[in-house]
Formats: C-alpha cells, structure tokens, sequence
C-alpha cells in the first residue's frame, strides 16, 4: 500500500543535517531564525505599496546611501528574529554601523550572523526581483566568556559555516549552503514553509551570458575592458567562437539566482570611477556568502586578481571587485587580469616613447 508523500521542509532538512554533522550543531536553530526574518520580509514585499513600506525613509545608513522604508523594515525584521534565539554573539548588518551584541539578559550564542537585509531595494518600488543575503562565521572556543572582538568576525569566507540568500521574485526562495552542496527552498505560502525543491544545484561551466553595469565602461580597468570588447565583437571578430547575450537586472541576488540556475557571469568589477572605493559589493554579507554558493555549485568567485574566499576583511563594510559565475568565463577573465596592466598609463603606449606621452 503506498502512502501519501509530503516534500520534506527546511527544518527537517536542518535538523536532519545537524544529526549527521556534530559541526554544525546550533545552525538548524539559527536558520530557523533567519527563516522567519525571511518569511516576514517576503510577505511585506509582497504587499507592495499596501505594505505602507515605498519611498525612502529619509535617513543615509553608514554606507552613504539612502535608505528606504523597506530596508528599514527588512533590517528591524532581521534583528529582531534573531537577538532572542541565543544562537548568535553577533548580528552584524549593511544598515548598522557597529555589530549588536546580546545584552546581559540574552546568552550568547556560537555563531555571527552577518546580513544584507534587503538587497536590490532600488528595485522595490517597481516591483522587480529583491531579495536577503546571509553568512554565518564561529565564534573562537571560549565565546561565553569573553567579550565580543571584532576580531572574531573579520574572518575569510572559506570560515564560512553557512551561506545563504532569500529571492523574493515570482515565488520566494532560499538557497543555502552548508559546506555541502547547493540547495533550495521554495516557500509554500499555503503551509508555510520552505519546501526542500532542488539539491545539489551546478552551474554549467560554459556560458553564452555576461551581466555588467556598461554604463561604467569608461572607468573599467584594461582587463576587464578587454574582455567585455571580445564578448560584444561575438563570434568572428571576438576570439572566443561565441555570440554573447547580456543581462542585468541590477540585483545581486538576482543576478546570482539566474547564474546558480543556467550559468553566466557577473562583473562589478574595481574601477577608477571612485578610486577610494576598491569596488562596489561588500564582501563580507555580500560577496562571500554568494561566492560561497558559486563555489559549492562548481563555479567560480573571483577579485579577478584572488579567490573572494580568501580575501581576508579589514572592515565589516569593506567593498570590493566581485567577478563569478561559471568557472570556464570566470577563468578566462582572471586570465586577462594576469595579461593586462591594472591602469592605462602602464600600458605601453603611455610609457616613456608612448604614443600618448604626458
Ligand atoms: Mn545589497
Ligand atoms: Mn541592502
């Protein structure tokens, strides 16, 4: 006699990973957390402008960039979901200055949560693809006793525990990460719940699909410049047998989604428009947990110049280039960054008998 089958949801797919790992004990409980953080966040975009939750909130945060009502919302949701689970030693996020570290009352727990809690909100107000991103990094033996340091979290993303996104587009998903395969999550409105609807995600090695933001061309480096001009003269003229199509949706997680599922590659590479900045993402709730789920997918993430996961932070806000996606293109382009001078006036015809001699 066969029974009814229900699909397995992400708690069971937590807890049951948790009891085959000893590793990982405490994740299940955290993840849970950040599930309902992005359960509730998932609704209010849902809701749109009945959500009261449009426009701007009329603040900067520590970013210089101005925040919207959603990203507000978005960050309280996500602090608020996880400050009482006693899972965490720090919460840190793109909207706060400073960590928030548990007071007194609150125990604290083995892990750091780091977090973009809305990205892609310039998306919001027309109703295009936002989404959450996550990574989690332990804290040293001994957490409980000691004071948090920011030390604890300044940490490589090949530390990373977990990583993970939610995409709040047609259906809402999670995507996660925990050191062993890609999986993801598609939230039955209905029940509730995450339901376990794709495991071990690969992104194809070869791709036809570049996104990048062209309107900054003029600032690109000579590297990044020549790869972008062999994409576009296409398959006679551009040396790599191929026609390219571009995308971009500017949304990170989007973007990471559409390349998790059927490959491509993202740039937002370092360049000279801001030349304090080394770059536009941030790598530590940003870069790392994408590069982390590129990774684990059989992809690849890329400074152009260093592995993402191995950059090691300075600062919890820290930008920089971010290049990923399948691992044949990404390859290619870390290529051209070995090959091509950082800056023009080191190539050849800027130096001493240049043709453009200054
Ligand atoms: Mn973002
Ligand atoms: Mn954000």
């Amino acid at each position: 006699m066969s029974i009814n089958v229900i699909p397995v949801t992400l708690s069971q797919f937590l807890f049951h990973a948790e009891a085959k790992n000893p590793a990982l004990k405490g994740v299940a409980g955290l993840l849970e957390d950040v599930a309902v953080a992005c359960k509730h966040i998932a609704h209010a975009c849902s809701r749109g402008n009945l959500a009261g939750i449009g426009g701007l909130a009329g603040a900067d945060n520590v970013q210089g960039e101005a925040q919207k009502k959603i990203d507000v919302l978005a960050n309280d949701l996500f602090i608020s979901a996880n400050r009482w689970g006693e899972r965490v030693c720090a919460l840190v996020s793109e909207e706060e200055e400073n960590p928030w570290i548990p007071p007194a009352n609150i125990r604290k727990g083995p892990y750091i949560l780091l977090f973009d809690p809305l990205d892609g909100s310039s998306n919001s107000d027309v109703n295009v693809s936002v989404g959450s991103i996550f990574s989690v990094l332990r804290a040293p033996e001994g957490y409980q006793e000691l004071s948090f340091d920011t030390k604890w979290a300044l940490r490589p993303g090949h530390e990373q525990v977990v990583a993970g996104y939610a995409l709040y587009g047609q259906a809402t998903i999670m995507v996660l990460t925990l050191g062993d395969g890609v999986h993801v999550f598609t939230l039955d409105r209905d029940v509730g719940e995450f339901i376990h609807s794709h495991e071990h995600v690969r992104i194809p090695e070869a791709t036809q699909e570049f996104a990048i933001n062209a309107s900054n061309a003029r600032f690109w480096e000579p590297p990044v410049r020549q790869y972008i001009d062999e994409c576009l003269l296409g398959k006679e003229a551009g040396g790599r047998g191929k026609d390219f199509n571009m995308r971009w949706i500017a949304s990170l997680v989007a973007e990471a989604h559409r390349i998790l599922m059927r490959g491509g590659v993202f740039l937002y590479p370092r360049d000279h428009k801001v030349p304090k900045k080394a770059g536009r993402l941030r790598l530590m709730y940003e870069c790392n947990p994408i590069a982390m789920i590129i990774e684990q997918a059989g992809g690849m993430a890329s400074t152009g110049r260093e592995r993402i996961l191995d950059v090691v932070p300075e600062e919890f806000h820290q930008r920089i280039g971010f290049i990923f996606g399948s691992s044949e293109e990404v390859r290619y382009v870390e290529k051209l960054h070995r090959e091509l001078p950082a800056h023009d006036h080191a190539s050849p015809l800027f130096q001493a008998r240049g043709l453009f001699q200054k």
